[in-house]
């Protein structure tokens, strides 16, 4: 293995954790070389050196393995520190040295009915100006648009206001230059970098559950900035009363704005996304032709995490010009079989009975017994839903499936299910959770 591999490696490693994750933990580190099998990374500090080894230690050794590095395993040293003497940089550095992402805006956001009050709120607080509510606090699974909606907030705050002092941080960022800051003596100055900005964004927030001076620190940051008026905008993977190990002050200090969520896509969202996606990529691969169809297969088979989604569209086209074929249906079929696989993977009417007795806490018996009362009813319902959507068992032997039902007893069932999902996105929600825990 040489620095070579190690710099390859890292472009991956940029690939797959994002730009942010990239710079805080893998863009510190130093390849030392290798003995006996062991590869050495160096770390400016013990606390990246462990949250690299912790959190990423198998990713690495496997990229490093398919780049054909012959190591057994990663070793981590603490070495001369890089990057502790640098003060917290300056939040609008000279150059628009920003970390954000430019692609990132209102204009590249495609709006569906799963993020239209997430987008609202957050176009509610681009405009500047006072606004009724203090934080903005956005939160949805991976992938669907946290930290798109969070850069196209600032991009627009700047935009509008240019003298405006707007920081963006993930909760990573905030931690390691909190860290940073403690060790090398300079907290005064994070205190009043992080004080001194009118619009303040922290990405992930959920990361610092738990570290209890970060936290800590937050808090303070946090009242501070409400205090004199400043506007704040966080964003979690679930709602602030769900983090866990998130002190109740700070959950409840979160809770007092607007909190709005982003839900999974639907399949029309996933279209439209895959529509503007493609759009953008016609000057860039101006001689292949996108058949028809292909948009809608992947936004019917792909799941519904948008980078994903994205990453699928992407590597199609890529592989088209490389091989100079057109993008059609047997192309995706060939060429994106690992992500389409997980889908296609064939569920059992009984894995569904027990994924969905094992959400809703019932026992199996309940599920699939003769009792009508609603919480065993509705997870009945909801199973016999799956099951008539994920498998292609018939009505009458999915009833037989559930006890020996009759097959009106589970076309009923199915199409409330269907009705009460337009309108209960709880419900909604946990559908999409249920078929995703069911197509891994
Ligand atoms: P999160 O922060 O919620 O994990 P991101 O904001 O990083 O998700 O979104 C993942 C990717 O999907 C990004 O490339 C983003 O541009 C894209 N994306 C997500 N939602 C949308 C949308 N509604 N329209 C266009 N692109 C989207
Ligand atoms: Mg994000």
């Amino acid at each position: 293995m040489t620095q070579e591999t190690w710099a390859r490696v890292r472009e991956i490693l940029k690939e797959i954790l994002g730009a942010n994750s990239y710079a805080n933990w893998i863009e510190p580190l130093e390849f030392g070389g290798v003995s006996d099998g062991v590869a050495t990374l160096e770390a400016p500090t013990t606390f990246i050196a462990n949250y690299v080894k912790q959190n990423f230690s198998d990713l690495i050794t496997h990229k490093l393995h398919e780049t054909g590095a012959a190591i057994d395993r990663l070793s981590f040293s603490v070495g001369k520190p890089r990057d502790t003497k640098a003060p917290a940089k300056a939040p609008r550095a000279e150059g628009k040295n920003t970390g954000l992402d430019n692609r990132f805006t209102f204009d590249t956001f495609v709006v569906g009915k799963p993020n239209e009050l997430a987008h609202a709120a957050a176009r509610r607080v681009a405009e500047g100006g006072p606004v009724g509510f203090n934080p903005l606090f956005l939160h949805g699974g991976v992938g669907l648009g946290k930290t798109h909606l969070m850069h196209a907030i600032a991009h627009e705050l700047q935009s509008r206001s240019p003298h405006l002092n707007v920081l963006y941080v993930s909760a990573e960022q905030f931690m390691y230059r909190f860290i940073t800051a403690l060790r090398s003596g300079n907290i005064m100055d994070f205190k009043s970098l992080f004080r001194s900005v009118d619009v303040l964004m922290v990405d992930d927030v959920q990361f610092i559950a738990g570290k209890d001076s970060t936290q800590e620190e937050f808090f303070h940051t946090f009242n501070a900035l409400v205090d004199s008026g400043k506007q704040i905008i966080i964003s979690a993977d679930r709602a602030p009363g769900d983090i866990k190990d998130l002190e109740d002050r700070i959950k409840s200090r979160l809770q007092c704005g607007l909190v709005v969520d982003l839900h999974p896509t639907d399949y029309e969202l996933r279209l439209g996304i895959m529509q503007a996606k493609a759009e953008a990529f016609k000057p860039l691969y101006p001689e292949i032709h996108l058949a028809a169809g292909v948009l809608e297969f992947l936004a019917h088979r792909i799941s519904s995490n948008v980078r994903v989604l994205e990453g699928a569209l992407t590597r199609l086209f890529a592989f088209a010009s490389l091989v100079g074929r057109d993008v059609n249906l047997e192309l995706a079929n060939d060429c994106l079989a690992d992500v389409i696989k997980s889908q296609d993977r064939k569920v059992t009417v009984e894995e569904i009975q027990r994924k969905v007795s094992e959400h809703y806490l019932i026992r199996l018996s309940d599920m699939l017994g003769p009792k009508r009362v609603r919480s065993f009813a509705r997870p009945r319902q909801i199973a016999m839903y799956l099951a008539k959507n994920l498998t292609n068992r018939s009505l009458p032997e999915i009833g037989r499936r559930f006890g020996g039902r009759d097959h009106t007893t589970v076309m009923h069932g199915v199409k409330r299910i269907a009705e009460l999902m337009q309108n209960d996105s709880q419900l909604a929600d946990d559908i999409e959770l249920l078929k995703r825990a069911l197509s891994e």
